[in-house]
């Protein structure tokens, strides 16, 4: 497996492996500290195309200025034997400076569905993750790009952008991966005491209850959101970011659930900013 540093090494290499014998390029881009859900992208990649490449780049831009760029978990070597593990054929880690030149000053600004949810709370996250995923897939010219679930709003941004910027790149959006008892897989769980690890389960219980409301039949937004809120407000210690059910492709809140609503919660547990959701089905 190769690790690669420059966007031009990146580019070479996807159109020598296209080239030869009309290869499909797979690209998973990530922040590094992989876990076992980015494993289950990188895999899905390997299996349906025939070169990957993950991308492992804490993007600067899309964290506020009071969050945790400086301190999030950086585990390179481990990451490059993971992504080896998978099968993944090159290892893009770029400096900061690659792909923010220096004075760099354009951005992709995904307007509306980029201040809803994450974006209204973290204002110009979705800007700088459409910014840097657009960069990988003009760099990387990937036939398919893979996500997690787990971001269920990035998907909604990254959709829109690929859409309208006509990229020939397809999204495929893989399911949550979970530890046994329900918490959705993070690079930011390391954070967690072991209190705050129990008190997290409060989230992925509040998706597994919306799941079971909505299998019961109820379809009433309102009724979603406040069974959730019941739940956290047994928890002083968790402060709710939203509770929301949206219509995954605008994020714009729906009244009445359907089959294939985004039910999403974000939530403070302590000083860790965590998120779950669920597809409705
Ligand atoms: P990150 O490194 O946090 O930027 O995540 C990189 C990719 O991995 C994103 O597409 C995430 O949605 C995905 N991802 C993160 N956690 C999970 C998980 N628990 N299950 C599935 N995919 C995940």
């Amino acid at each position: 497996m190769e690790i690669l540093r420059t966007v031009a090494e990146l580019r070479e290499w996807s159109r020598q492996e296209r080239n030869d014998g009309g290869n499909t390029i797979g690209l998973v881009p990530t922040m590094g500290a992989l876990h076992a859900g980015h494993a289950s992208l990188i895999r899905a990649a390997v299996n349906s195309a025939g070169f990957v490449a993950v991308s492992i780049f804490v993007n600067p831009t899309q964290f506020g200025p009071n969050e945790d760029f400086a301190r999030y978990p950086r585990t390179f070597d481990a990451d490059c034997a993971l992504a080896k593990l998978e099968g993944a054929d090159v290892v893009f880690a770029p400096a900061v400076e690659e792909l923010y030149p220096p004075g760099a000053a354009t951005f992709v600004d995904v307007e509306g569905l980029g201040s809803r949810l994450d974006g209204k709370s973290r204002p110009g996250h979705f800007r700088g993750v459409a910014t840097v995923v657009f960069k990988l897939m003009i760099a990387a010219e990937p036939d398919r790009a893979f996500f997690g679930q787990k971001d269920a709003a990035q998907v909604a941004v990254l959709r829109r952008m690929v859409a309208d910027l006509r990229l020939a790149t397809e999204i495929v959006v893989c399911p949550i991966v979970r530890e046994a008892d329900g918490l959705a897989l993070s690079s930011r769980n390391v954070y967690l005491s072991a209190e705050e690890r129990g008190k997290a389960l409060t989230l992925s219980r509040a998706i597994r209850s919306a799941e079971a409301l909505f299998a019961s039949g109820e379809r009433i937004a309102a009724r979603f959101i406040d069974s959730a809120q019941i739940a956290f407000a047994a928890q002083p210690e968790i402060r709710v970011d939203y509770i929301a059910m949206v219509d995954w492709a605008t994020l714009e809140p729906v009244e009445v659930a359907a089959p294939g609503s985004l039910f999403a919660v974000a939530a403070w547990v302590g000083a860790t900013r965590l998120i779950d959701n669920t597809i409705l089905a």
